[in-house]
């Protein structure tokens, strides 16, 4: 475990806002968020150094990818992955008709792949060498095994820069714009999705929110200190959204319930990581059903709610590099 000092303002001087245990993995391993006393910016410490974070993202993260999952049968968020593709692309198709973009982070690669049938020139870069291999290998697509810091593109060469729930991961987020910024051509669009921290479901269920993902997700961004870490980069802002759903999900809300009952035995306990995976239980088969009901209903309902006022469970930031124009 490391000390780290306030990725914004340098300070080392924070206050603790929470503790929470890693859920994920098994590790029985417990974290704390701060808070930092200067500019409020959430972030984990201590945190575990570079070389023990591999503990907390066991090598076979992409269900998808390791079980070889034909195209047709991809599911993302509870829908077909076009369903889900065409949600995220909502947000992107705007900004420069048929672009290209460079999605970091990009996992399995169903959203590039969605875009690259429109006809958008698709480019990734991911971590994980299984999630790379089955993008580049099933599906066809230019990704990259890497992060933005080890992986090199021609400056100036992107309409889009997207980071779809990844940012939030990033051990050097300052960094990483700095090198956004020379990859995205003058007038370009970095496009940012986090949990976001001020939602009301983070206040409602506190250590047993699955935005959480302690330690994977070192920092816990408002629309306040994402709006000013991504503002010094030298973005201009464009707009900020709010989605509590994603296509069938309301996982910010089931998920988290989910953990608060387990919490106080009311809820059976998630299968070992490494277990294979078992027959899906008919959801109207016992009690669960009835939950299950109410993450349909009224989850989203209040997740709508909760979007028109800004607190809800994820914020979508378009900010445009100005640079040049
Ligand atoms: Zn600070």
């Amino acid at each position: 475990m490391e000390n780290a000092r306030c990725e914004q303002c340098g300070s080392e001087v924070n206050f603790p806002v929470l503790t929470a245990k890693d859920r994920d993995w098994g590790s029985g391993d417990t974290f704390s968020l701060v808070k930092c006393s200067r500019c409020g910016l959430v972030y984990v410490n201590p945190r575990p150094a570079e070389t023990e974070m591999g503990k907390y993202y066991p090598p076979e993260n992409w269900g998808r990818a390791k079980n070889g999952t034909a195209e047709q049968d991809a599911v993302i968020n509870g829908a077909h992955w076009s369903v889900s593709s065409a949600e995220r692309a909502a947000v992107i198709l705007p900004l420069a008709g048929k672009g290209s973009i460079l999605d970091v982070g990009c996992g399995d690669g169903f959203f590039l792949l969605y875009l690259s049938r429109l006809g958008w020139d698709c480019h990734g870069v991911e971590p994980g060498e299984t999630a790379a291999a089955y993008a580049r290998e099933t599906l066809g697509l230019d990704v990259r095994t890497g992060t933005l810091l080890t992986t090199r593109y021609e400056e100036a060469s992107f309409d889009v820069v997207s980071f779809h729930h990844v940012f939030e991961h990033l051990r050097e987020p300052k960094a990483t714009l700095r090198e956004v910024r020379k990859l995205l051509k003058a007038g370009g669009y970095l496009v940012v999705s986090v949990p976001n921290f001020d939602s009301v479901d983070r206040k409602l269920f506190g250590s047993g929110w699955v935005g959480l993902k302690l330690p994977q997700h070192l920092f816990q961004y408002t629309s306040a200190t994402l709006r000013r870490m991504l503002e010094d980069a030298g973005f201009a802002f464009c707009s900020v959204a709010y989605r509590s759903y994603e296509a069938k999900s309301t996982m910010y809300y089931s998920e988290s319930l989910r953990y608060c009952l387990r919490d106080i035995g009311l809820y059976p306990p998630a299968p070992p990581v490494n277990a294979p995976t078992a027959p899906p239980v008919p959801a109207s088969s016992d009690w669960r059903g009835v939950l299950h009901f109410f993450e349909r209903g009224l989850f989203k309902g209040i997740g709508c709610v909760a979007d028109a006022l800004h607190i809800g469970s994820t914020m979508t930031m378009v900010m445009r590099n100005v640079k040049g124009l």
